[in-house]
């Protein structure tokens, strides 16, 4: 896209209904520019019939509707299918469609790389590249709805692709403005989930916020030193204080913080981990999710087996926690949970 335009695809409605206005048109016609671009997915202002010619011809010349340019799909067996996006400056992020029991559910990124460097992903591997901008994060929503097959609709969107969303979060929280708006893809934010490994000012400002959606911490671990080591933010914000925001995180009824827990084989899977665990989340409304590990050559980790993920999971549920087992989806492809990273091939 040229560099003069505005890409309409990062504004919110509001910001589009500035812009008509700007060119001396109501506001409604900027509704209706925004419902083209992000309902009906018109790439081209000269198809949008709606709008009166003239407004038309001066449009095309000051705005534009990228999309992230698809350049790999990759389709596991279980129906899993993984995109790689090229950006406009070349960079590449990826994003999963998961089809499961009737709903499909997206993965994306929200940052190039990943700054944090959790001992068991492989995006960190990478660092960090760069932040997404909003209308690169709304652009893989965009481009996913272009390919979907017959019958298809994505009922769900997970932030847990490439990136920490909380590191990026003026352009996460435009994006979901943008995708939840009744006149655009119109997602409710009680489907929507953003996962974090714990960043607590991101995690006070999303309190804070009336975004509405749901929150997914990513804690992994039961004592400061394990976390230490596994996933260095602990450093910086550990476990009592993570678990405080949470505490203070304003639930809205019927609504509960979810707790990822990557089962790592003699790290943080022992029985005396799971009662640990009872203890920390005491007086949470929370559900926990066991990812088993996702391993790969580059990462020093094995999983545990399936049977220490099952006891783990027996003491969560004897203390009256509700504890799922996730299932590895997309295993074959490497589009499991942590197993995003561009890999360079060998020229
Ligand atoms: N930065 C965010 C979102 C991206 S990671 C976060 O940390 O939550 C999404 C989830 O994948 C996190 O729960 C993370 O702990 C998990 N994960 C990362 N690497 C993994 C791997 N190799 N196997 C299984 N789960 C992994």
């Amino acid at each position: 896209m040229n560099e003069n335009v505005v890409d309409l695809v990062g504004l919110l409605r509001s910001e589009v209904e500035a812009l008509m206005g700007e060119l001396g048109e109501p506001a409604y016609r900027g509704r209706q520019l925004f419902h083209w671009v992000q309902a009906r997915r018109t790439r081209d202002v000269n198809a949008m019939s709606s709008l009166p010619r003239g407004v038309r011809a001066v449009l095309v010349e000051h705005v534009g509707v990228s999309r992230p340019e698809v350049s790999r799909v990759q389709r596991s067996l279980d129906g899993t299918r993984k995109y790689l996006f090229r950006l406009e400056d070349g960079e590449e992020i990826e994003s999963v469609l998961i089809p499961d029991d009737g709903r499909l559910t997206t993965c994306i990124s929200t940052q190039a790389g990943c700054p944090l460097a959790c001992r068991f992903c492989l995006t960190g591997l990478m660092g960090l590249r760069r932040n997404l901008r909003a209308a690169e994060i709304v652009g893989q929503i965009l481009a996913l709805q272009e390919r979907l097959e017959q019958g298809e609709r994505i009922t769900n969107i997970v932030l847990m692709g490439m990136g920490e969303p909380l590191l990026n979060f003026t352009q996460v929280e435009r994006a979901l403005r943008i995708l939840s708006d009744e006149q655009g893809a119109h997602f409710s934010p009680r489907r929507i989930t953003l996962s974090t490994v714990g960043h607590i000012p991101g995690i006070q400002k999303l309190a804070a916020s009336d975004l509405g959606i749901n929150l997914a911490v990513s804690l992994n671990a039961t004592t400061d030193a394990v976390r230490d080591e596994i996933m260095p933010i602990n450093r910086r914000w550990p476990i009592a204080e993570l678990l405080g925001a949470c505490r203070a995180y304003p639930l809205p009824n019927r609504r509960w913080l979810t707790f990822e827990y990557v089962m790592l084989d003699g790290v943080n899977d022992s029985r005396e981990d799971a009662k640990r665990l009872v203890g920390l989340l005491h007086g949470i409304r929370c559900k926990i999710n066991l990812i088993p590990f996702n391993t790969a050559p580059d990462l020093p980790d094995r999983a545990s087996p399936r049977e220490r993920v099952e006891v783990f999971q027996r003491v969560l549920h004897d203390a009256g926690l509700t504890a799922t087992i996730r299932e590895s989806r997309g295993w074959d492809i490497s589009a499991a949970c942590g197993m995003l990273r561009v890999e360079k091939e060998n020229a």
